[in-house]
């Protein structure tokens, strides 16, 4: 396949990919939209530039000027893409980059042509582009360890690397007056359109990879947790739970955990409304999530209830450590437009014994220790029988 050829087949490729993208794009959440519809556009204007390298019937400064400046555009937009996937903010200088190569390109090709300079600029350009690309995936705040990240970052300093080559070849080897880019005997015009398929081709796949995996990991946090603390929920403290209770009765140990039922909540319902009520549990929640030590899980398991499995497992340091729980929530005042409003827990407590079939015995054991700490007056600690 000669190079012009290889550049057609890869514009059609980046706009069978392109389709695809526009396809899956109302199945995606609003903030994917517009991260996947800048890399689709970016990717379309790559595609447009490749298929000007195809037209030998355009004067080549007009078909240099706008295929390399597409490129470099389209690039931009790829990396726009990936900021607005992130959430960042644009930069301020962003486009300059590709304004400043394509107007080198123009003087180079038409005003001044130097065939040389031209390659030059292309390679600086997208140089920057691309380590904008790369020093963005790369942010510490935005990496979050997923393959499909690495995959694409791995993609952009390939190219990266590769136009450096492309450009030390040219700057080695003797560029003949009326080099062309669909001149097929040059070596680096049967290379350069498999670098240029890299991005909008494979870096297509690695950029719905990732957003796919970001899908996943927002659907595993919303089941996980509950959407008012932000806290484990149920599902996580009964899976966590039967697993730390199985592993302590093989390796004979005990499983403690702490109960906690804010006192008296409907009247805050009540008198303050709904608002308030959900405040007044995120505050709780920060007390008690104050309260808890590295390794225990703290979980908001129904409307104002709450576990903690404990890592103390002795009867009285585990009415200790619940105990703590109960004065950080006591103390630490929740404020209604500057008035306290008074809030207290009623804790109960089990440690796991030989007699507990599972986890759920343990965990009835402890609502009945706090059902007896309500009994008894709330606002304390009640260790389960
Ligand atoms: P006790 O001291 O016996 O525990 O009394 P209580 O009022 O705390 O307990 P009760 O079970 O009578 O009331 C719990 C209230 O919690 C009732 C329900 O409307 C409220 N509630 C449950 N989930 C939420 C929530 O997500 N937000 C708000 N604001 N209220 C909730
Ligand atoms: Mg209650
Ligand atoms: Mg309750």
């Amino acid at each position: 396949m000669d190079s012009r050829t290889a550049y057609v087949v890869l514009s059609l490729m980046m706009l069978a990919n392109s389709g695809a993208l526009g396809l899956i794009l109302r199945d995606l959440p609003a903030d994917l939209r517009s991260p996947v519809r800048h890399w689709q556009a970016g990717t379309l204007i790559i595609a447009a530039g490749y298929f000007l390298h195809a037209f030998p019937s355009l004067p080549m400064p007009v078909m240099v000027t706008f295929s390399n400046g597409a490129i470099l555009f389209g690039l931009t937009i790829c990396w726009r893409g990936i900021q607005q996937f992130d959430g960042s903010p644009p930069g301020r200088w962003q486009f300059v980059p590709a304004a400043l190569g394509t107007l080198v390109i123009c003087w180079f090709s038409a005003v001044q042509p130097d065939t040389l300079t031209r390659i030059l600029a292309v390679s600086l350009a997208s140089a920057v582009i691309l380590g904008g690309c790369v020093s963005d995936l790369g942010k510490r705040e935005y990496r979050d360890g997923s393959l499909s990240r690495l995959l694409l970052t791995a993609i952009f300093v390939l190219i990266t690397a590769l136009n450096a080559l492309r450009f030390g070849y040219f700057a080695w080897a003797d560029i003949p007056p009326g080099f062309s880019i669909a001149d097929n005997a040059e070596v680096m015009n049967i290379i350069s359109p498999l670098v240029a398929a890299m991005l909008p081709v494979i870096g297509t796949t690695a950029f719905t990879l990732m957003c796919s995996e970001r899908l996943r990991r927002q659907w595993e946090r919303a089941a996980s947790t509950d959407y008012l603390t932000g806290l484990p929920n149920r599902r996580t403290l009964t899976e966590t739970g039967r697993r730390r209770f199985e592993l302590a009765r093989l390796e004979g140990r005990s499983v403690a955990m702490a109960l906690i039922d804010i006192d008296g909540f409907k009247s805050i319902n009540d008198c303050y409304g709904h608002d308030v009520g959900d405040m007044a549990l995120t505050h709780v929640a920060t007390c008690l999530g104050q309260g808890i030590e590295a390794g225990e899980l703290l979980a908001r398991t129904g409307g104002e209830e709450f576990v903690a499995l404990l890592t103390e497992t002795a009867p009285q340091k585990a009415q200790q450590a619940a105990e703590y729980l109960r004065q950080m929530v006591q103390r630490q005042h929740f404020l209604l437009q500057g008035v306290r409003i008074p809030l207290t827990v009623s804790v109960g407590i089990a440690v796991s014994q030989s007699e507990d079939r599972d986890f759920d015995s343990l965990l009835r054991r402890a609502d009945q220790a706090m059902y007896a700490a309500k009994s008894a007056g709330r606002n304390r600690v009640q260790l389960a029988a």
